[in-house]
């Protein structure tokens, strides 16, 4: 982390070191024209014979041509400026991108292995201990629980990573016309059976018709779910409505969490991004869920927004505004 720092910080001061000994240098350049222009004017005023008749004229012309030349290396000195300066934007920007994506490609692959190897781990402990003990109907219970709740995490990061790279590719899009109100009921389902101690306000118009392609679609609402789980208190409520909206389904997804800064709204949408750092977190994940909803929602149509709930949390929004 420190060695990334460092670098982060030699990389910007090596570039504003050379940033302004351009500058410099160009203004130096600028101020010796200047004076030379100066100096050769100067010295053919001092040629010209007073007596001459037509010393007026050409002491005129000559001060016209000082001024044709100041002109000249003005415009030429800002065109310069300009386009320095616009290359250094654009240079110091991709940089800092590249270095940025990299840092949270690192932060990827860290919480990637961790969140592989814990349901792994969990998974087989429970095992182990159900085949080496006899233990009485309700412990048997609670540990396949766990373990299916373990295997279903590990099947959702499965899903978010493989169908990451195929939409990517450009592939995996089955369009057919689907119950979107079914399909959502069948993922809260899950999610109501796996945690009966939160309330769930569930209102989903019947029978919403939709183009698309439903394991997407799954997707999508399993991590907007998901997080809003995540990211709020145990006992809370989390809401999920489905209505339409000038003729056009709206997805809600609301929870009473600490809600989203408005200077992170847009950027939780992009890859491998996650709030803070993976010192300060204390949920898990990998930043792959939203920019995946992000990007199901786009390949249908579809616009995702994230608003502040009331009182307190987020409110993630899909409006499916346009026929596919
Ligand atoms: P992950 O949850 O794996 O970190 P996501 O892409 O799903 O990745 O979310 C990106 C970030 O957005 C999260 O790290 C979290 O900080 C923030 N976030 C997502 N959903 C919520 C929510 N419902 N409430 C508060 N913060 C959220």
């Amino acid at each position: 982390m420190i060695a990334k720092k460092n670098r982060l910080l030699i990389i910007t001061v090596v570039y504003w070191f050379l940033l302004v000994y351009i500058v410099s240098a160009m203004v130096w350049w600028f101020i010796a024209l200047e004076k030379q222009n100066k100096l050769m004017i100067d010295y053919k005023l001092s040629e010209l014979v007073s007596t001459d008749p037509s010393y007026n004229t050409k002491r005129l012309d000559l001060l016209a041509e000082k001024r044709r030349k100041s002109t000249i290396y003005i415009s030429e000195g800002i065109t310069f400026l300009a386009l320095i300066f616009s290359v250094s934007a654009f240079v110091y920007r991709a940089v800092r991108r590249q270095i940025t994506l990299q840092e949270q490609q690192e932060n990827f692959m860290m919480a990637i292995t961790h969140e592989l190897k814990t349901p792994i781990a969990i998974a087989k402990l429970n095992l182990e201990t159900l085949q080496k003990h006899q233990l009485d109907e309700g412990r048997r219970q609670k540990l396949l629980q766990i373990t299916l709740q373990e295997t279903n995490r590990l099947n959702n990061l499965a899903s978010n990573i493989l169908v990451s790279a195929q939409l990517e590719s450009g592939k995996y899009f089955v369009k057919e016309e689907l119950n979107f109100s079914d399909l959502l009921k069948s993922c809260l389902n899950d999610f109501v059976s796996r945690l009966p101690d939160r309330t769930w306000n569930i209102n989903i118009t019947p029978d919403t018709e939709l183009p698309g392609d439903p394991l997407l679609l799954q997707i999508m609402a399993n991590n907007l779910l998901e997080n809003a789980v995540k990211y709020s208190p145990a006992g809370s409520a989390i809401g999920c409505s489905l209505a339409p909206e000038n003729g056009y389904p709206v997805l809600v997804i609301s929870d009473e969490g600490s809600g989203i800064p408005p200077s992170e709204k847009k950027r939780i949408f992009k890859k491998f991004y996650r709030i803070g750092s993976e010192q300060t977190r204390s949920a898990k994940g990998t930043g792959l869920g939203l920019y995946l909803c992000k990007k199901i929602a786009d390949d249908h149509k579809a616009k995702i927004t994230v608003e502040n709930n009331f009182p307190s949390g987020s409110k993630f929004i899909v409006r499916f505004d346009k026929q596919l």
